[in-house]
Order: structure tokens, then sequence, then C-alpha cells
């Protein structure tokens, strides 16, 4: 089946702290969108699939799943809001061009909601709607402090939060079909400030073609398939592609494009999509590399770049860090590990901005003005640009 291109594609998302009901929002979406056509229902056990997640009752993988709106056509994901699985969240969350944020009316904003918002400002999302969620299990006091608190949050990262659409209402009453008023008419409403809030990105559609691999697996019979969200470019089938990353430099060629298990005859900057590759081996890829037109692409392992460390209020770390400090870098949908050095001075201080230099340990694609984010172990205490490769 040939994929139709009669409405606009793209690409967003749940984020939020973990259990605030981010899954159980994307079924609801899939399954009401389902009545009228405009999507497969998914049930939550299909969106988080692996055993694990369904022993844990908690997401791990970002999962993908599509529907439309008279006006647009979404690829949507499920990213997981657990502090174990950021990185999973930030490699899903760097396909989004906007993003639902879940917050449970029970618990308010959370330490995760903090931290995906930060995060999403660095991958760039401009606009935010805010889901407040579990209306049917609180109080109407509760709602607006919740309310108050979000919006303020939003701003404290230089969202819009005075002007962020914030709809209240229970996604668990909608995936159920109960409580209509709560459920599927909030649900529609929150459909109808994505369509209207969150803005089409202007594409690079005229730029060699850069898709960054955010899952590779393989289709038997037919060869290794690398997804993802192309950012720049068009590609079609049969095109010769270099891709590179963590040091290497893979030929293969794009054999096939499809989006959402339907044939493109030709893929366009915003498309999520999957990549056929001829004669590469699943194993040779990975995560984080990119697919570029041959000759087009930069490695490098030293960077210089302006960083800002979160202060402890922002919850960033206590104390500075040291010259030589190792840390990773997340870029796009690749982590790297890193020393960080900053000429002139012993240390970096929490609550500033510093010109730094990341020598990392493999080779990896990088661009002038790109933005990263940088973590120590589990906790993410800061972000940067480049400003020199
Ligand atoms: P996630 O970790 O953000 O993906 O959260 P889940 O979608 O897995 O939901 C976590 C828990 O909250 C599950 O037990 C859901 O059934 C429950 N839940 C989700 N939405 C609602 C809601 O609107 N009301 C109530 N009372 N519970 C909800
Ligand atoms: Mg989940």
């Amino acid at each position: 089946k040939t994929y139709l291109r009669d409405k606009p594609h793209m690409n967003v998302g749940t984020i939020g702290h973990v259990d605030h009901g981010k899954t159980t929002l994307t079924a609801a979406i899939t399954k009401i969108l389902s009545s009228e056509k405009k999507a497969e229902f998914k049930k939550y056990e299909e969106i988080d699939h692996s055993p694990e997640e369904k022993r844990r009752g908690i997401t791990i993988n970002a999962a993908c799943v599509e529907y439309q709106t008279d006006k647009r056509h979404y690829g949507h994901v499920d990213c997981p809001g657990h502090a174990d699985f950021i990185k999973n969240m930030i490699t899903g969350a760097a396909q989004m061009d906007g993003c639902i944020l879940v917050v449970a009316a029970t618990d308010g904003t959370m330490p995760q909601t903090r931290e995906h918002l930060l995060l999403a400002k660095q991958i760039g999302i401009k606009r935010i709607v805010v889901f407040v969620n579990k209306v049917d299990a609180a109080d109407k006091e509760m709602l607006e402090l919740v309310e108050m608190e979000v919006r303020e949050l939003l701003s404290e990262f230089g969202f819009d939060g005075d002007n962020a659409p914030v709809i209240c209402g229970s996604a668990l009453n909608a995936l159920n079909g109960e409580n209509p008023e709560l459920g599927e008419n909030k649900v529609k409403e929150l459909l109808d400030a994505v369509d209207t809030y969150i803005e089409e990105p202007i594409r690079d559609l005229d730029k060699p073609f850069y898709l960054p691999i955010e899952s590779v697996y393989s289709i038997p019979g037919r060869g290794t398939v690398a997804g993802g969200k192309l950012e720049r470019g068009r590609i079609k089938k049969n095109t010769e592609c270099e891709i590179v990353g963590y040091d290497k430099r893979i030929k293969s060629i794009i054999t096939g494009v499809e989006m959402f298990r339907q044939i493109l005859d030709e893929a366009q900057a915003g498309d999520q999509i999957g990549c056929l590759l001829r004669g590469t081996k699943k194993d040779e890829l990975r995560r984080g590399m990119i697919i570029a037109k041959p000759g087009e692409i930069k490695l490098v392992n030293k960077i210089e770049a302006q960083i800002y460390l979160l202060g402890k209020d922002e919850g960033g770390r206590q104390k500075p860090l040291t010259d030589y400090f190792q840390g990773h870098i997340f870029c796009r949908t690749w982590n790297c590990s890193g020393f960080l050095e900053a000429p002139g001075r012993e240390m970096v201080m929490p609550g500033e901005d510093t010109k730094v230099t990341f020598t990392l340990l493999k080779k990896m694609a990088l661009e002038l003005g790109e933005r990263f984010t940088v973590r120590d172990g589990k906790q993410t205490i800061g972000y940067g640009v480049v400003t020199n490769i």
C-alpha cells in the first residue's frame, strides 16, 4: 500500500512524569479516532509491549503510533517518564515537532515533568499543549493549583506558559468509554488544541538528506531497516547513502522507504520513515548514527561549546564541575561519553554560562549550532550549543 500524502505530516508525542497517564492517553487518542476511521486502535498493552514493560507497568522504550485529524496526519511517540529511561525519552522526543505534556492532577508537577520540559526545550520544541490528567480522582482546588503550577513551570523553561492550552480531563475515562465530559470530549479538545496551537515547522526540503537513526530492526526476507525522522531533504528509493557515527562510515543503498508500513515514493523532511538498506547488517548499525548523502557529514571528536550548568534549584548539581570532568553528551538520537575542559578556568559553576571544550570518546556527526544535553550518570546537569568544530 502506498502512503497517501493528502495532508501535512507532523510528529508529536507524550512527555511527563512516570505514571501520570501518557500511555493511557496515547491509547485513548487512537481509540477515539478509530471510531471515525482516523486511527487504528492501539491498546495500552500494544504500546507498552516488552514483557518487562508489561510486568512493571512502566514505559521503557518510546513507541510510535499513527493517527489523523481533519487537518493533519500525525506520528505520535509515547515516551518513558521513568528517570532510569530518560535516554529513551530524549531519543524519542528528538523526533517531535511539538508535544503533549501530561501532568496528573493528583500529583502535580514532579521531577521528570521538569526534566522533560528542559529536554524538550533543548531539542528545539517550541510549543507544548498540556493535558492535566486523572481529573476523575482529584478535587477542584487541587486542579486549579496544578494548572497554575504547570503554567509557571512552562514559563520558567521559556515556553509560553500564559497562552499554552491546558486541557483537564481523564485519559482513563476516555479509554474505557466512560464519563464523556471528562473522557472523550476532553481528548477531542486536546486534539483540536494540538491541531491549532502546535505550528507546522518549516522543513528543509532542498538540503542534502539527513536522517538520525532512532531504531534499527530487520524484516525477515527483506533485510535491515533503519528508522527515524528525516530531518532534511528528500529520499527516493535506490539512493546511495553513507551511514556515519561512532567512528564509522558505512556505504549502503536505500532500496525502499516506508512510513507506517506504507510505501513512500519520496520521503520528505519531517516524515517518520523506515529505510530498507541493501547489504547492511543490523549489527553494523546503531541508534544515533546518521544516514546521509555520501561525503556530506563531518565526523568530529573535539568541539568547542557554550554550556549552561543547571543550578541546584533547577535540579542540577550541588558542586561545580572540575576540569577533565567525564560526562555524557546527548545530541539528537545519539549519546557519547566525553571529557570536559574549561580553558582558563579550573571549574564550571552551577547556574552559569561557560565556554568549554569537549573531547568525545568516539567520532560523531556534529554541526555548528547544534544543541546538546550534558548528563552525569542519571542526572541531567546542563545543556549547551556547539560553537566551533
Ligand atoms: P505513564 O507512565 O505516564 O505512561 O502512565 P500510564 O498511562 O501507564 O498510567 C499509570 C496509571 O495511572 C495506570 O494505572 C492508569 O490506569 C492510571 N491512569 C491513567 N489515566 C488515568 C486517569 O485519567 N484517571 C485515573 N484515575 N487513573 C489514570
Ligand atoms: Mg507509559
